[in-house]
């Protein structure tokens, strides 16, 4: 614009500042909300779609500043990976989990709970362990959690973590790989896959009624679930409409606001004391 145009070089710089300075800020929140465990998590069900059963939940981080406002996951799960803090949030998530296990079991509804890990973090010789010490130290049981691994770079060289996975998923944990058919999660794992869940990504799912390509993306992922035994979970699911061509392809399970909005576990338990079915 001719604003910008005019801008010198100090002004520039000054709003550049300005941008580091609020990120710095916002970085040395995190560390802080981190260290008093003052994240907490949503629940967002997962359901069969044939029968709006519930099957499970995704629990999804979430940061309310003291001041009532709210930093959204795509901002601050970034951040907290540059920062080096993704996996102490995953880790404080893993426990955040387990409890809402426990108190989920206490209302009599015991479905797995799926937590999200990036992968760059599995790479640590020390990752599986501590989640397996943080499992017993809970008393849950590997199949009462599924790993969900969102893409990152680090999903080039899966080989060197598949053999973990694999000890998870023998010990009963399901592993689902997550927006499946975007970026990095691409083919070329398929063939040394670790996992028991692809997770259909969601703009597959939002175009899958107006976009040829969007509907054959989504049934070339049954295809290889289906050549793989693997299950599949399409996200996003906002309308009938979607449910029924997910349906019609051979897709059983599905998440999004269609069934719920993530929600608090309080909340959940209220509504699902009465009825699983949504
Ligand atoms: P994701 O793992 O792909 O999670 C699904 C996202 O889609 C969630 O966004 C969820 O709220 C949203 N969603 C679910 N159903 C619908 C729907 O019907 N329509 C639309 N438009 N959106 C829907 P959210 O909670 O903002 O999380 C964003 C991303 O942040 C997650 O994507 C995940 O990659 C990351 N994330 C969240 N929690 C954690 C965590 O504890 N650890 C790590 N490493 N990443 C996390
Ligand atoms: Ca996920
Ligand atoms: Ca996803
Ligand atoms: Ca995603």
């Amino acid at each position: 614009t001719a604003r910008q145009k005019h801008l010198t070089f100090l002004e520039y710089s000054a709003g550049f500042d300005e941008e580091i300075r609020q990120r710095y800020a916002l970085m040395n929140d995190l560390r802080l909300a981190l260290a008093q465990r003052a994240l907490h998590i949503e629940l967002q069900p997962k359901v069969s779609l044939s029968d709006n059963r519930l099957i499970g939940f995704e629990a999804l981080a979430r940061w309310e500043r003291e001041d009532g406002s709210r930093v959204r996951p795509d901002q601050f799960i970034p951040l907290a990976e540059t920062a080096g803090l993704i996996s102490e949030l995953d880790q404080l998530v893993v426990e955040l989990t387990c409890e809402a296990i426990k108190q989920l079991n206490a209302a009599g509804i015991d479905v797995p709970v799926a937590f999200n890990a990036s992968s760059d973090e599995l790479f640590d010789p020390d990752y599986f362990d501590t989640l397996i010490g943080t499992l017993k130290k809970y008393g849950v049981r590997p199949e009462q959690m599924n790993l969900e691994i969102t893409e990152s770079r680090a999903m080039e060289s899966y080989e060197k973590i598949a053999p973990q996975l694999k000890r998870l998923i023998e010990m009963g944990m399901a592993v689902s790989i997550d927006d499946f058919g975007t970026g990095y999660s691409s083919l070329s794992h398929i063939t040394h896959l670790a996992a028991t869940t692809l997770k259909i990504d969601q703009v597959f799912v939002r175009q899958i009624g107006e976009s040829p390509q969007a509907a054959q993306v989504v049934e070339m992922i049954l295809r290889i679930s289906e050549r793989f035994g693997l299950n599949a979970v399409a996200e996003g699911v906002e309308t009938l409409e979607q449910r029924d061509l997910l349906l019609a392809k051979g897709c059983r399970a599905g998440q999004g606001y269609l069934y719920s909005r993530p929600q608090r576990l309080e909340v959940l338990i209220d509504k699902l004391a009465s009825n699983t079915v949504f």
